[in-house]
């Protein structure tokens, strides 16, 4: 008895019988105590009238309490529902179906502002990816602008004879050929971007030995690290196991964090690997300036650099590389994270599922 809990239909199915019991019990008492050949009665039933009225009062309250039962179970719901959905329709999804009784009607409630809910949210995702991609125009426009205003501007002041000695004007060309890279950079970064976007580029997955394929990523790396003052630092042996993924866009990951370490480390770059939860980390840490942790839940947006004009000019960034990055290891089922702070270092970890 203990769990027993009687549902809307059971109470209302539960009255009905008892009205229809309570008009046959009172007509069938009138009956046999009543004989209307004779129209004697019996002793039972001193006024016949009375009696009837007793009944028809009985069954005016059965009545009374079950269009009680009815508004506040069924009408009131209706209601509530009726003007959340009104809203709803005039566009506000903030506004909640406040009935929340443990019967059918309050599950069919909740259901209801669960789905207001669920649209709320994918509208307000919409917005979020249409801002994102207004954002993404903007920047697209601005960054291909920059360095065509500047190559225009050279370009004029030589057409225009403003270039006297040789030296300006061999400075002016060098200017013009780097924005010109540069360009060409921005544009092969927004390729590569927009496709990964669209999803028009395909995996070619093969199931790989982690501990080989970063010791032949990484054998070769070393070799363009030789000259640099910044040192390698390889805690080999990498871990040795299976992982499912592109050998190219592998690398392309690889390529673009060990880029941008290379870039902005001091003295020097660290890769280590463990397994966790049966996934392969692999942990490219640096000691340079380290990244404000205000914006490090930015760093994978399209275009975002923590300092636009030294990130471009002097590193020459288009601000989409880890945006690729975030983009290939989520198409590969992992993850990225970064931990960084100012004057920590950063450290980006990349995350595979095992494939054991
Ligand atoms: P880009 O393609 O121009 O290198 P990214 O998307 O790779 O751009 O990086 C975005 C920004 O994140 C960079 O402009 C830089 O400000 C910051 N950043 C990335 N990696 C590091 C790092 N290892 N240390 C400090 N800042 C970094």
């Amino acid at each position: 008895m203990k769990n027993f809990k009687m549902t809307l239909r059971g109470l209302i199915i539960l009255f009905m019988i008892g009205m229809v019991f309570t008009t046959l019990g009172s007509m069938a008492f009138l009956f046999i105590n009543f004989d209307i050949r004779s129209g004697e009665h019996s002793m039972v039933i001193k006024n016949p009238y009375l009696w009837f009225a007793l009944f028809m009062v009985i069954i005016i309250i059965f009545y009374m309490i079950l269009v009680l039962l009815m508004n506040r179970y069924i009408f009131d719901p209706i209601f509530a529902m009726r003007k959340a959905a009104e809203h709803i329709q005039s566009g506000n999804l903030n506004y909640p179906i406040e009935y929340d009784a443990d019967n059918e009607i309050g599950a069919f409630c909740t259901e209801f502002d669960k789905m207001r809910i669920r649209l709320r949210d994918t509208i307000l995702e919409q917005h979020e990816i249409e801002k994102r991609r207004k954002r993404l125009i903007a920047s697209i426009t601005h960054d291909l602008r920059t360095p065509l205003t500047s190559i225009k501007g050279y370009v004029e002041a030589i057409q225009d004879g403003i270039v006297k000695d040789q030296d300006t004007y061999e400075k002016y060309l060098a200017t013009i050929a780097e924005k010109a890279d540069q360009l060409n950079h921005l544009i092969d970064d927004l390729s590569v971007y927009t496709k990964q976007e669209l999803g028009e580029f395909t995996l070619n997955l093969e199931r790989l030995n982690s501990g080989k394929i970063l010791s032949s990523y990484f054998d070769h790396k070393i070799d363009e690290f030789k000259y640099s003052h910044i040192h390698l630092e390889l805690r080999k042996p990498f871990i040795s196991t299976y992982i499912n993924v592109d050998p190219y866009r592998f690398n392309q990951i690889l390529e673009n964090l060990i880029g941008n370490a290379k870039k902005y480390a001091h003295t020097k770059i660290v890769v280590s690997t463990k397994v966790i939860d049966y996934h392969l980390q692999i942990a490219i840490q640096d000691d340079g300036d380290g990244i404000p942790t205000d914006v490090l839940d930015s760093i994978f947006d399209p275009f975002f650099m923590v300092n636009k004009v030294k990130d471009q000019k002097e590193k020459g960034g288009s601000g989409l590389g880890l945006a690729i990055v975030k983009q290939l290891t989520e198409r590969h089922g992992g993850k990225i994270t970064v931990e960084s702070g100012i004057g920590l270092g950063t450290t980006f970890t990349i995350d595979f599922p095992l494939d054991i």
